[in-house]
């Protein structure tokens, strides 16, 4: 990628979330998170230099790597893979701006008692499994909101955020469509919690999931390719 590269990529995508945004209401603002897991620092910088400020990474030590070398830029990190037990203080010592992917309780605990231990508190999302497939993370949408409720009462370490979920992973749009559905209906299920993102759609389907009432993406095949 180069710099015109880069421009281009980042204006096609902003074109593009514009209109979706506005066919939903020109008060719904959605927030482009670049996810750089396929890249390098030095195309990271491009983007950023194109405008791009919030980035994500799926593994705790790329988000490491990446983050320090490009420490003297005012990025935003965010977390979006699966976190091991073994990473969590790792994770914790980066502070991410937010961690989409809390998947269980059981992690939502073990987090909350290793930030309680730092005396630290983090942003994160419950990542919701809508598409029931066993090669996802993330709960079960039946039991989204008592999780929801349940870390909210018994994590004070951990701010809820909001609801993330990955579209699902076949052609029919119809079938990806109700994905989507199923994690709005429950973040606007959730609204006594006051949650403010709803994370959802990604290079392939980030229209689709706005038109759903998504108001973050996380898109990295198309910006850094
Ligand atoms: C890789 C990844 C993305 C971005 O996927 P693209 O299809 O390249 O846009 C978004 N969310 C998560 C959780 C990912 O792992």
């Amino acid at each position: 990628m180069d710099k015109n590269k880069a421009v281009e990529n980042l204006d096609r995508v902003i074109s593009k979330v514009e209109a979706a945004r506005l066919r939903v209401s020109g008060h719904h603002i959605v927030k482009i998170i670049g996810i750089s897991k396929y890249s390098t620092a030095s195309d990271i910088a491009l983007l950023y230099q194109a405008g791009q400020r919030a980035f994500g990474e799926n593994k705790v030590q790329d988000l490491k790597a990446k983050s320090e070398e490009l420490d003297e830029l005012p990025l935003e990190w965010h977390f979006v893979g699966r976190l091991q037990k073994n990473k969590i203080n790792n994770l914790i010592d980066l502070n991410p701006t937010l961690m989409h992917s809390l998947d269980s309780l059981e992690l939502a605990q073990e987090l909350n008692k290793k930030l309680e231990a730092k005396n630290k508190t983090m942003s994160c999302l419950l990542q919701i499994n809508s598409a029931k497939e066993d090669s996802k993370a993330g709960v079960d949408p039946d039991e989204a909101i008592k999780i929801y409720e349940e870390v909210s009462k018994t994590c004070p370490n951990i701010r809820l955020k909001g609801v993330m979920s990955i579209g699902a992973h076949v052609d029919d749009r119809n079938i990806i469509k109700n994905s989507f559905e199923v994690t709005k209906k429950i973040f606007n299920k959730l609204e006594s919690f006051s949650p403010k993102y709803c994370s959802m759609g990604m290079s392939g389907d980030f229209e689709l999931a706005i038109a759903c009432g998504s108001n973050m993406i996380r898109v990295g095949s198309i910006l850094f390719k």
